[in-house]
């Protein structure tokens, strides 16, 4: 019998929502902020432009600034992207708040509890083995033990005995990866 999986079958990892920010707050010390629909501010200081994302405080509504772009000439900026920080473009906000960058350089980290979702197919009942290939629309950090247990419904310790992944299991991930589930006696 062979053992190369036949069917391949694509699970996506994607967002259901903004996460919030680990980001503790100067007035009531909470550690949650969300930037809500999404607001950017623009400031013009002669030919340069500062622009800031905004987020607020869950606790206490007080409303901080992350710095997005700090004095940068006016020129420099592609006329589709100022306009998109003018009008609060969403797509433009998802992605300077998933941005590596953003975070370090305003010390937050994000939180994805509850703002994401798997999506796999209907059923699982293909002759096995089956490859799996998980993508990321997605920058969902998580451990492909616990992401394949969910999707296939089965603990941590079957999922142990019954696929073999291309990745370590135990480290989170945000990169796309593969897996198989073998066939069990
Ligand atoms: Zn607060």
């Amino acid at each position: 019998m062979s053992s190369q999986p036949h069917t391949v079958l694509p699970w996506v990892v994607r967002r259901t929502r903004l996460p919030l920010l680990s980001l503790r707050c100067v007035d009531c010390r909470s550690e949650s902020a969300t930037t809500g629909e999404g607001r950017f501010r623009v400031n013009a200081n002669g030919k340069r432009l500062d622009v800031w994302l905004l987020v607020r405080c869950v606790s206490c509504d007080r409303t901080s600034k992350l710095s997005v772009h700090e004095r940068v000439p006016v020129r420099s900026f592609d006329p589709a992207e100022l306009h998109g920080y003018h009008v609060n473009d969403p797509e433009l906000v998802a992605s300077r708040l998933l941005d590596p960058v953003l975070a370090r350089r305003n010390r937050f980290t994000l939180d994805w509890t509850g703002a994401w979702q798997l999506d796999t197919p209907a059923r699982l009942d293909e002759a096995r083995p089956v490859l799996v290939e998980v993508v990321f629309d997605d920058p969902v950090p998580v451990r492909p033990d616990r992401l394949i247990a969910k999707g296939l419904r089965l603990s941590r310790n079957e999922v142990l005995r019954q696929i073999t992944c291309d990745i370590p299991l135990h480290r989170p991930t945000s990169q796309g990866f593969a897996f198989t589930v073998m066939a069990v006696d």
